[in-house]
């Protein structure tokens, strides 16, 4: 990849530029909490978007994407917004490192990418992350880490219309080779744990299904949780959000509201306590264990918070059957895919059944990831 974009760089610029790479997304465990002010757990992977920028001395960008095989330029204005989605997340990046004093002026680009898109290893979170970490780099803006992540949040916000969180710009900042990241998404601490599951592969299956229930059921979820926290906040002023709350109190509210908001929350208890469960075992190295909560909230995201779907549940009951470690529905549900930590050895008889079986089920493929845990934005 490194040198089909060097290539068509000299082509194009008639010289090289300088190499940067970001990556995409996995979230072992800790899903739904991060609006419940929780923990999430992502690493980022070794499938990304690598670039090779260099300043021009104009105030244009040009860029070209090998993937659309589209060359786009633009300038560095507020008014400048391209109309290609791809270009409008560099676009994006641009402006929003300059609205936060950053130096920000023309330079000549060629990327290319490996996340698949859509599928939620999110794709755009890496392009965004590897083009703010160059133009950091490069107009030495001294931009922190963190900031630079929420350049590439802001950059969805303001610049796609996509309201999402701070994980994946997170992940794909801070990601590090052969570790995970907790994230407490109510104060932003973080702290890295090992994840090296020697022995033992990632593998994600996508179901390539998206029901449309997502986003109504994603408010509606939200709401719940709120409910819970409120009422639970009644008898302990010091829960803000429902990750503050222990399982006993949520108990002692019990009759106080409905079942389902019940169930809700139940679920999002339970899940915050799994990632820190997930945690120390992973500094023991027990891995049997990380997977074991894997199905546990599995059956939380599919019974209590119903969020998951018959294709996830087909996976993820066809995972336990082949003996697979671990297996669970990764993202907000309703469809995407299963994130799978599956001993080596059982890695081709489960990929191989899954496809045949899904296929057979459900008139489609399933697409088949493995991943590795590894370095985030970075200059090569
Ligand atoms: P994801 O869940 O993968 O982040 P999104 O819809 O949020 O899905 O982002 C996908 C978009 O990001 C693509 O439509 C494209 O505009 C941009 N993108 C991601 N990867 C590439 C790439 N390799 N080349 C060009 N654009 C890309
Ligand atoms: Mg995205």
């Amino acid at each position: 990849m490194k040198t089909m974009i060097q290539e068509k760089f000299k082509t194009l610029f008639g010289e090289e530029g300088m190499l940067y790479a970001s990556a995409g997304r996995i979230n072992l465990i800790g899903e739904h909490t991060d609006y419940n002010g929780g923990y999430v757990f992502p690493g980022a992977i070794d499938c990304g978007i690598i670039a090779a920028i260099k300043p021009n001395g104009e105030q244009k960008v040009k860029v070209f994407s090998l993937d659309y095989d589209e060359y786009v330029e633009f300038g560095l204005n507020e008014e400048d917004k391209p109309e290609q989605q791809w270009a409008r997340y560099i676009f994006g990046v641009c402006r929003e490192t300059a609205k936060r004093g950053g130096k920000v002026e023309g330079f000549n680009a060629v990327f290319a990418g490996d996340v698949p898109l859509g599928a939620g290893l999110s794709s755009s979170a890496a392009l965004e992350s590897c083009f703010a970490f160059a133009l950091n780099d490069i107009f030495q803006n001294g931009i922190d880490k963190f900031e630079l992540a929420k350049i590439g949040q802001s950059t969805e916000h303001n610049y796609t219309g996509v309201m999402c969180g701070i994980m994946d710009q997170f992940a794909s900042v801070f990601g590090k080779k052969g570790a995970l990241i907790r994230l407490n998404c109510k104060t932003l601490e973080y702290k890295y744990f090992p994840f090296d599951p020697k022995g033992y592969k990632l593998v994600l299956i996508d179901s390539c299904v998206k029901h449309e229930l997502a986003s109504s059921a994603y408010n509606k979820r939200r709401a719940s949780c709120e409910k819970a926290a409120a009422e639970i906040k009644k008898n302990h002023p010091e829960v803000d959000f429902l990750s503050d709350a222990k399982r006993v109190w949520l108990d002692e509210v019990r009759d106080k509201i409905s079942e389902e908001d019940f169930l809700r929350a139940e679920y999002v208890i339970g899940e915050v306590q799994r990632v820190l469960d997930v945690c120390d075992a992973l500094e023991r190295g027990d891995y049997e264990t990380v997977g074991e909560m894997m199905y546990q909230t599995h059956f939380g995201l599919s019974r209590l918070y119903e969020v998951s779907c018959e294709e996830l549940d087909f996976l993820n009951k066809l995972a336990r059957k082949h003996d697979v470690t671990g297996s669970r529905v990764m993202g907000g549900g309703f469809g995407g895919c299963t994130i799978n930590l599956v001993k080596d050895e059982l890695c081709e008889a489960f990929i191989k059944d899954a496809t045949e079986q899904f296929t057979a089920r459900f008139g489609h493929a399933p697409k088949v990831y493995n991943v590795v845990i590894s370095d985030g934005a970075r200059r090569l």
